[in-house]
C-alpha cells in the first residue's frame, strides 16, 4: 500500500524538489516511507496555481461546489480503510480511533457542503436597498499539527472551498502522509489548482506566513508557532484563524455520582492519548470525593490495552513522536520530584515505540509544570479543592483558554459556574466534544477566530456591502 506519496500542485503529482524526509511509525520507531520535501519554489508554484484556479472557482455556482464536496465525501468513504491505516501508521492512534477520524472527516465535509452562505438585507426601503454579501478571500493556506491530521485538514479545507476560496495545505512533518493522499483524492474531483499540498517544516511554514499571494492562514498548532505566523502575516495583513494550545481545567463538584462520571472524565482526558487540544488537562476535584474519583480513574486507566494501533484489541497507542515523549516523561519526573503521588502509570514502557501508559497523578497542585504547562500527553494531574471559588480562580489562572468543564448533578449550578470559566467552550458533564454545527475556538493565548458552524465558515469570507440607491 505505502509505495509512494507525492505533492499535488496544480493537479499534478510531483516529487519534492528539496528532497525527501523520513516519516516514523511511533509504535515501532521504524521509517514508514520517505515523504517528498517541497521547496520554496514549489510553494510559489502552488500559490500561482491556486491564484489562477481562484478566478474560476470563486464563480462556480453554490450547487456545483456543494455537489463536488459531496463527491469528495464519497471518495473519502470509499477509501476509508486506506486512510485509517495511514493514520494509524504515522500517527499511532488505535484503529478504532483512526476510523472515527475518517468518519469525522466525512461528516464535516458533508456538513460544510450543505451550509448556506447567508445574505443579509440591512435596509429595504422605497429608495434604498443595502445588502451584505460574503465573498471569498482568495488563496487560503492551511497549516496543521500531528494529533488529528486528517480531521483538522478537513476542518480547514472544507469551509474554505464551500465559500469559493482555493487552498494550499501544509501538513505536519510528523504526519504528512494522510494529507498527501487526501489531496490526491480531492484532485480526482476538483479542477486543478483548487487544492494543493506542500510539505516541510518551519522554513516552508515561514514562507507561507510571509507569502504575498496568500490571503488567509488557518493554523492549528502550538501557541509559539501561532505567534510567529501572526507576526509574519502582518506583512500583507493576512486574515488569521489561530487554533492554538490549551490547558483545559475541569471542576468536579461533590454532588456527582463518581462511578457514573469517571468513564467520561477518563475518555475526555485521555482522548487520543491525551494529544487533543481540548482534552481535559487539569482536574480539580472536591475533597469529599477526591480519593474515590482518583481510584476509579486509576481502575479505568489500568484496564487499557496499550500497544500498536494496528493490533486488534489495542485501546491505547503510543505518544506520536520522540520529542513529545521526552516532554511528557520529564514533566512526570519533575512532578514526582516535587512530591506528587503517581497512582498508576508514571514510567515509559520498555522496548521500541513511544509508549507511555495512562498516568493519574494525585497530591499535586498548581505551580508545578505538569499542571501549569500544556502537557500534550497521557497524564492527568488531579488537584484537590474545598472552595469552588478558589477552584474557579485556579482554573482561570492559565494564560490559555480553549475549553473547560464543570461536572455536577445540579445542572443549573454547574452552568452558572461554567459560564465563569475563561475559555472558548465550557462543557457541563462532558469535555472535548466537538461538533460540525457548534462553533469552536479559543480565547486568551489559545488563539482567536472560530471553526465550525456558519460562524466558522464565514471566517473564510470578507463582507461586501451593496448600497443601492433606487
Ligand atoms: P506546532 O506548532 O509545532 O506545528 C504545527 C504546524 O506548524 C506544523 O505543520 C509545523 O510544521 C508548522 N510550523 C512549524 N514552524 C512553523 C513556522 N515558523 N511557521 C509556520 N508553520 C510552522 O504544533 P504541533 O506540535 O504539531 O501540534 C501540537 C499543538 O497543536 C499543541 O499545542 C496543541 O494544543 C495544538 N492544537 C490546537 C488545536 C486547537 O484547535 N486549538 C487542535 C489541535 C492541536
Amino acid at each position: 500500500m505505502l509505495t509512494s506519496f507525492s505533492l499535488t500542485i496544480n493537479g499534478k503529482q510531483l516529487a519534492g524538489a528539496a528532497g525527501t524526509f523520513d516519516v516514523i511509525n511511533p509504535a515501532t520507531e521504524e521509517v514508514i516511507v520517505s515523504a517528498p520535501l517541497a521547496s520554496v519554489e514549489q510553494l510559489d508554484q502552488a500559490v500561482a496555481a491556486a491564484t489562477h484556479a481562484f478566478k474560476t472557482w470563486q464563480h462556480t455556482s453554490d450547487a456545483e461546489r456543494q455537489s463536488l464536496m459531496h463527491k469528495i465525501a464519497d471518495l473519502i468513504e470509499a477509501n476509508a480503510d486506506e486512510l485509517a491505516e495511514i493514520i494509524v501508521l504515522e500517527q499511532g492512534k488505535p484503529m478504532f480511533l483512526a476510523q472515527a477520524e475518517v468518519g469525522g472527516a466525512v461528516a464535516w465535509t458533508r456538513y460544510n457542503a450543505d451550509l448556506t452562505i447567508p445574505v443579509k438585507i440591512i435596509e429595504d426601503s422605497e429608495h434604498k436597498r443595502i445588502e451584505a454579501h460574503h465573498k471569498p478571500l482568495g488563496v487560503v493556506a492551511s497549516i496543521t499539527p500531528w494529533n488529528w491530521p486528517l480531521m483538522i485538514a478537513i476542518w480547514h479545507i472544507m469551509p474554505a472551498l464551500r465559500t469559493g476560496n482555493t487552498v494550499i495545505c501544509k501538513p505536519s512533518e510528523y504526519t504528512p502522509l494522510n494529507t498527501l493522499r487526501l489531496v490526491e483524492l480531492i484532485n480526482e474531483v476538483l479542477p486543478a489548482g483548487v487544492v494543493n499540498v506542500v510539505t516541510g517544516q518551519a522554513e516552508i511554514g515561514g514562507a507561507i506566513s510571509s507569502h504575498p499571494g496568500i490571503s488567509k492562514i488557518v493554523f492549528t498548532g502550538s501557541t509559539p508557532t501561532g505567534q510567529r505566523i501572526m507576526s509574519s502575516a502582518a506583512a500583507n495583513l493576512k486574515r488569521l484563524t489561530l487554533e492554538l494550545g490549551g490547558n483545559d481545567a475541569a471542576i468536579v463538584l461533590p454532588d456527582v455520582d463518581v462511578d457514573a462520571i469517571a468513564e467520561g472524565i477518563f475518555q475526555t482526558a485521555f482522548l487520543n492519548m491525551g494529544q487533543t487540544c481540548a482534552a481535559l488537562k487539569r482536574l480539580y476535584v472536591h475533597d469529599d470525593i477526591y480519593d474515590a474519583l482518583c481510584n476509579k480513574l486509576a481502575e479505568i486507566a489500568q484496564a487499557q490495552i496499550v500497544g500498536n494501533g494496528l493490533e486488534a484489541g489495542t485501546t491505547f497507542g503510543p505518544i506520536q513522536n520522540a520529542n513529545q515523549f521526552r516532554i511528557v516523561s520529564e514533566l512526570v519526573d519533575d512532578a514526582k520530584a516535587n512530591g506528587a503521588r503517581i497512582i498508576c502509570g508514571g514510567e515509559p514502557l520498555e522496548g521500541n515505540g513511544y509508549f507511555y501508559p495512562p498516568t493519574i497523578v494525585a497530591d499535586i497542585t498548581d505551580g508545578v509544570p505538569l499542571v501549569d504547562k500544556e502537557q500534550f500527553g497521557p497524564v492527568l494531574p488531579v488537584i484537590r479543592f474545598t472552595d469552588v471559588e478558589d477552584a474557579l480562580a485556579r482554573a482561570n489562572s492559565a494564560t490559555v483558554g480553549l475549553g473547560g468543564s464543570v461536572w455536577s448533578a445540579d445542572i443549573e449550578k454547574a452552568t452558572q459556574i461554567a459560564s465563569q470559566l475563561e475559555c472558548g467552550t465550557a462543557w457541563i458533564n462532558g469535555h472535548a466534544e466537538v461538533l460540525p454545527h457548534a462553533p469552536f475556538g479559543g480565547c486568551k493565548m489559545s488563539g482567536f477566530g472560530v471553526e465550525f458552524g456558519e460562524e466558522g465558515m464565514l471566517e473564510y469570507t470578507q463582507m461586501q456591502v451593496l448600497n443601492i440607491n433606487k
